[in-house]
């Protein structure tokens, strides 16, 4: 696995950071967000430090197709919902604040357009 420090997402993962985990397997896990910003919001991430969409290799397609399906998974198990949103902000000047690729899920409640 390819660790990067200080990588904030990277020390929640190898358990020296804490979190609450919503789900994982052996290469996704969906946290809670620290500051949501509906009823439901969660991040979902590789556990392999990508830094972003821009840094996807053509061997890390596959990363994305799990981090599409356990997304589903969990709002379906533990949200109840097949109802979300789920984006991820690729770059400082979107909003990118964490350069390990991670999705925004958010459901609960109706959201507002953009
Ligand atoms: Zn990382």
């Amino acid at each position: 696995m390819s660790i990067h420090q200080p990588c904030v997402f990277c020390a929640i993962i190898q358990g020296h950071l804490p979190a609450t985990i919503i789900h994982q397997t052996d290469e996704i896990i969906i946290i809670q967000d620290r500051a949501p910003k509906a009823p439901i919001h969660w991040l979902v991430l590789p556990k392999r430090h990508i830094e972003n969409i821009s840094a996807l290799a053509p061997d890390d397609l596959h990363i994305i197709g799990q981090l599409m399906w356990e997304s589903k998974q969990a709002a379906q198990a533990y949200g109840h919902t097949n109802e979300f949103r789920l984006l991820t902000n690729n770059g400082a000047s979107v909003g990118q604040s964490v350069f390990h690729l991670h999705f925004h899920l958010l459901a609960g409640t109706r959201l507002n357009d953009f």
